[in-house]
């Protein structure tokens, strides 16, 4: 029924063919003068009897891949797919709600880590909705935790690291990521402070999201994430945000773009994140969409180059959760692109000058970006 209803959108849309003709192609390091086929929702390779869209000189990029938000809301995905965000990695959501959102044609597609691990009595258990079913009090229960996880359809497991007020101790991390490696399962660990960096990295968590904003990230710690083949999101737009917005004691927005730079130098895959959320009582509100778009500045201000910029919201996040059938513009690929005025090589703020967008091969609309 769902595969049949995409065949007819797809047939009213071009007989299902369609040739972006005079654009500059992204592949990752460069831009190289060509045409992009997108057949039956996929990169093709044969232009013939396509209906022919002339991209007019712009820039065409692989859908963006925004790789931590909450899917908290009603029109989360829209909202996503208007700033050319086509794929999103929900990083606290409720499932059941989360699951109606899974597969829809033409809008951005998602993967989720459902219900994060959760300590008793922190800021976090206050949550609305995963909060209380988050809640783990010991080591004794994680493979329960990450079992229930699994069976609700978790992509991966999230571990909650160094919530205020209370926080798990050290044997429950250990044991959540061996249960959710047990299992299979990429961890996420949220740590915001350079102690729970030092907890999810003991405990081997395989991928660190935010960066500290009480310090700075010494040597010993970058290196143990880059020879652990660690990546990280440091979604420096939450960052600023909690800075500026709350000002908290002992927080220095300077501390985290200093960490970005020294895991960056040090080869460390940094991914573009946002923490886009809509949700009452969390710190700081973040568009969805429009907000991976100032992520992308941040990291460039961190030191990433535009292209490493590019990459982080591309073919870096594609590879690291484990999709390999996106991040890039080639054959085979889900046709998720981004055609772009201006050229975010040189200036990276040109990933706002979106012309067109399309979702798994499916067009949509941008939203006014004020380009
Ligand atoms: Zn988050």
């Amino acid at each position: 029924m769902a595969s049949q209803q995409r065949e007819a959108a797809r047939s009213a849309d071009g007989g299902g063919k369609t040739a972006i003709t005079n654009v500059r192609v992204f592949d990752g390091r460069q831009l190289v003068p060509g045409t992009v086929v997108i057949s039956g929702g996929r990169i093709g390779t044969d232009p013939a009897g396509a209906q022919v869209i002339d991209g007019g000189g712009g820039v065409l990029l692989p859908g963006l891949i925004d790789a931590h938000v909450h899917l908290d809301g009603p029109g989360r995905l829209a909202a996503l797919a208007s700033y050319g965000v086509t794929t999103a990695l929900d990083m606290a959501s409720v499932p059941e709600r989360t699951a109606a959102l899974r597969g829809q044609a033409g809008q951005t597609d998602i993967r989720s880590a459902g219900i994060p691990a959760i300590a008793p009595g922190s800021l976090h258990s206050h949550i609305p909705g995963v909060g209380e079913r988050g809640l783990i009090a010991g080591p004794d229960e994680a493979k329960r935790f990450v079992a229930d996880r699994v069976a609700e359809g978790s992509d991966y497991i999230k571990i909650v690291v160094g919530s205020p007020f209370a926080d798990h101790e050290q044997a429950t991390i250990d044991a959540l990521v061996a249960a959710a490696h047990e299992h299979g399962k990429l961890v996420v660990a949220h740590a915001s402070s350079v102690e729970s960096v030092a907890k999810a990295q003991a405990a081997g968590a395989d991928i660190l999201t935010h960066a500290p904003r009480d310090g700075v990230l010494d040597a010993g710690a970058v290196a143990r994430t880059a020879a652990a083949g660690r990546v990280v999101v440091p979604t420096l737009t939450m960052m600023e945000a909690i800075v500026n917005n709350l000002a908290p004691p002992d927080a220095d927005y300077a501390n985290s773009r200093a960490s970005v730079a020294a895991l960056h130098e040090a080869g460390v895959p940094i991914l573009a994140g946002t923490d886009a959320n809509d949700s009452p009582g969390t710190p700081s509100r973040v568009p969805h969409g429009d907000s991976l778009h100032r992520e992308l500045e941040l990291l460039v201000d961190a030191g990433l180059s535009t292209v490493d910029a590019l990459r982080a919201a591309t073919s870096i996040p594609a590879r690291s959760f484990g999709l390999p059938d996106r991040g890039a513009i080639e054959p085979g690929l889900r046709a998720d692109l981004v055609l772009v005025e201006d050229d975010p090589l040189r200036d990276i703020r040109a990933t706002r000058s979106i012309r067109r967008i399309w979702c798994g091969g499916f067009e949509v609309r941008p939203a006014a970006t004020g380009n």
